[in-house]
């Protein structure tokens, strides 16, 4: 294997089927191939660029298109956890790292401008601002076919759901095992591009859902986003879960798809959608049985609990680094 490291200036076809033949890089090296792996990030340079796959926008359901990140100092004792807490025209994040905290309010930008954001955002720091502000824009969605002719995309390429729930390495990697199963044959290997397409097309779309069931379960009601969010009708697979959940408890869980059914009741139950009764096999059982149970349960999670240590205890026993 041999790794060519260059910018690539421009990408030939095949006029006779259109499949990409060639990239050339800024030095004028052009490298031939029989199939690309597009990995340009938000660009899309071959699959969207040259191949024009298309790309399905989601922006009515996920209305955030923007975010401004700035990291700051922080001497408070660090929490195990990261947080996304609702704001007027999105949310904002606060992840604990060792020697920084990550900081970033992402919201839709038909509801608040660049300057609003970073002033508001400025506004909730609890320290020192360590950085300029970051500015991103993104359009949620993904490649209405991440593999076209001889080229599959991975990554930004290949689509974005914003970051509320970090899924973007997961995506990444559940394209590569995909790939890797469906390796091609030979340049144009259709059934293994609508099998990888298929899969993808649902680990998107399962995510999605999961992302849009924040914002369509909410209570907040105080600002125009969170009105729009509410009133807008969810996919029909969303409609269909949430419904199930309400009438007895169901989630269901699935195969391909990244949140299984404990992420789905802790944000259903979170947002106060609770079911209108017992799943009739759970109906049938002793209530003083499921309780006693219940409680055990509780008492092994709070066991467990208090027995681990902090984290800047974890951090200063097991992985303290240096600042970078
Ligand atoms: C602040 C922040 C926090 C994040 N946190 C998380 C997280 O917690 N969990 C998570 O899952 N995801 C997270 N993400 C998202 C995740 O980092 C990205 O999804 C991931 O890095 C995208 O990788 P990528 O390779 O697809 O795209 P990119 O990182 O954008 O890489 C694209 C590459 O293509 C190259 N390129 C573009 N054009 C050309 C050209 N013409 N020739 C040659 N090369 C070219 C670029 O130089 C670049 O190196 C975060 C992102 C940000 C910004």
């Amino acid at each position: 294997m041999t790794r060519i490291d260059g910018r690539i200036a421009s990408v030939a076809q095949s006029p006779e089927d259109g499949t990409i033949r060639s990239v050339t890089l800024e030095d004028g090296r052009e490298i031939a191939g029989d199939f690309f792996i597009d990995c340009s990030g938000f660009r899309g340079l071959l699959i969207e660029q040259t191949l024009k796959a298309g790309y399905t926008d989601w922006s009515r359901w996920l209305p955030c298109d923007r975010a401004v990140a700035l990291p700051c100092a922080s001497d408070a004792p660090k929490r195990a956890y990261t947080q996304a807490v609702a704001l007027e025209a999105g949310w904002r994040f606060r992840i604990p790292l060792q020697h920084r905290i990550g900081n970033g309010y992402v919201y839709s930008s038909a509801f608040l401008d660049a300057d609003n954001a970073e002033t508001r955002l400025r506004g909730l720091l609890e320290g020192e601002a360590l950085k300029e502000a970051n500015h991103l824009r993104f359009l949620a969605g993904h490649g209405t076919r991440n593999w076209a002719a001889n080229c599959v995309s991975v990554g930004l390429a290949s689509g974005f759901i914003e970051p509320l729930e970090s899924t973007s390495i997961y995506l990444i990697q559940a394209a590569i095992t995909k790939l890797t199963e469906l390796w091609p044959a030979h340049a144009r290997d259709a059934p293994a591009a609508r099998a990888f397409n298929r899969q993808m097309d649902l680990q998107y779309e399962r995510i999605r859902d999961f992302i849009i069931l924040h914002y369509q379960a909410t209570q907040r009601d105080d600002s125009p986003l969170w009105r729009a969010v509410r009133e807008t009708p969810p996919p029909d697979s969303l409609a269909e879960r949430i419904a199930l959940f309400r009438e007895k408890g169901v989630v269901q869980d699935y195969r391909e798809g990244l949140f299984q059914h404990p992420s789905w009741i802790a944000v259903l139950l979170g947002q106060h959608v609770t079911p209108a009764r017992a799943h009739p096999l759970v109906a049938a059982e002793d209530p003083v049985r499921l309780r006693a149970g219940l409680q055990r349960m509780r008492d092994a999670i709070r066991r467990a609990a208090d027995s681990l240590p902090t984290q800047d205890a974890y951090i200063a026993r097991y992985c303290a680094a240096e600042a970078v």
